[in-house]
């Protein structure tokens, strides 16, 4: 084989090898395979010398084509990989919009929150302005106002949570600081009827305080619902209407309520609210423990006494009150048996409403 045939064939090996090199490295060991100090080309090249003087112009100009053609073949072969090699970081990093995106979970209102949104739009509807108190209560709002002096025996009645300042050295005794968790949402009637005159018809909801131990049926912290009516010509009847509309609105237009008397400081008279069992229809179930009735809030006319605190003129108006617990509610609307479920956070349970 002429050294011009050598040089030929080793270009075209040399061109194929760095066609099918799909590596930057791959590329580079062929470089220095054909070109490197010990490669093919130049092992050919340091050859010539020994040729006849006059085959070596040819065989000179025949090696520098291949190199300037090896070379060239090789600056495009690494362009296109240099390139390829960079696409695929970008791609690496980029990100895919045709991908589904990650769900989040969506949040919900807590059952207790739901059916306080509930019964604030009932009222809502029919007229009524929110009320707020401070949880954080003086006793005189939360009982002395509200016709129970301090030696008044309702007051036995709740049991307190009583906040004592700590700061001072005066040691006070348990139950006599005048400052309290609310026991009830009714301070904000006073503070109402303090505030502005009558029309009034507000409602109150919040949370309130007992020193209860939490069982099925008793929570020490939940929430109420107070309502207030103070007005000229304000009766019984309109109390009854009132909250029997509302019971229909909350537990569904085929329910009854009756109304029971029943004792409270601070209206007179007073009665207890029972709604017709939605289980039984009022025939007699477990759930009603068999009397066909399940009781759902106190009310009454507010006593001229508390109309007296307030500063109101009971010989020109009168008017009524009333308090429910939200999740009493809940848990007679939804048949729960235990009112520590709402506050236990497990969301299999509450993801169910
Ligand atoms: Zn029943």
């Amino acid at each position: 084989m002429s050294i011009t045939e050598q040089l030929e064939s080793l270009r075209d090996d040399g061109l194929a090898a760095i066609a099918a090199a799909d590596s930057l490295p791959l590329l580079d060991a062929v470089r220095v395979e054909y070109l490197g100090k010990k490669g093919s080309l130049t092992g050919i090249l340091r050859g010539l010398g020994a040729l006849p003087s006059e085959e070596r112009p040819m065989a000179g100009k025949v090696s520098n084509d291949v190199r300037v053609a090896l070379e060239a073949a090789l600056e495009v072969r690494n362009a296109t990989l240099a390139s390829a090699a960079m696409e695929a970081r970008i791609g690496a990093d980029a990100v895919d919009v045709t991908l589904p995106g990650r769900a989040r979970p969506v949040g919900s209102r807590h059952l207790i929150e739901q059916i306080r949104v509930e019964v604030v739009d009932i009222f809502l509807g029919l007229g009524y302005k929110i009320a707020e108190g401070p949880e954080v209560e003086l006793d005189y709002y939360n009982f002395t106002a509200l016709n129970q002096p301090p030696d008044h025996p309702a007051r036995s009645l709740q049991d307190t949570f009583y906040v004592r300042d700590l700061s001072g050295d005066e040691a006070v005794v348990e139950g006599e600081s005048d400052v309290l968790l609310r026991t009830h949402t009714s301070p904000v009637q006073m503070r109402v009827m303090e505030g502005r005159k009558p029309p009034i018809y507000i409602l109150a909801p919040g949370k309130v305080y007992r020193r209860d131990v939490a069982d099925p049926s008793h929570l020490p912290q939940f929430t109420q619902i107070e309502g207030l009516v103070v007005d000229e010509g304000i009766t019984f009847g309109d109390l009854k209407g009132t909250l029997d509309h509302v019971c229909k609105a909350i537990f569904g237009p085929d329910r009854r309520t009756r109304f029971r008397p029943h004792f409270f400081p601070f209206t007179e008279p007073s009665a207890e609210v029972d709604v017709s069992c939605g289980i039984c229809s009022g025939a007699g179930c477990r759930f009603c423990k068999g009397t066909g009735w399940l009781e759902i809030l106190g009310c009454g006319m507010v006593d001229p006494n508390v109309f007296g605190y307030a500063g109101i003129d009971p010989e020109r108006f009168s008017g009524f009150a009333f308090g429910m617990g939200v999740e009493r509610i809940a848990a007679l609307k939804y048949n729960i048996p235990d009112l520590r479920m709402l506050l236990e956070g497990d969301m299999r349970f509450l993801r169910q409403f």
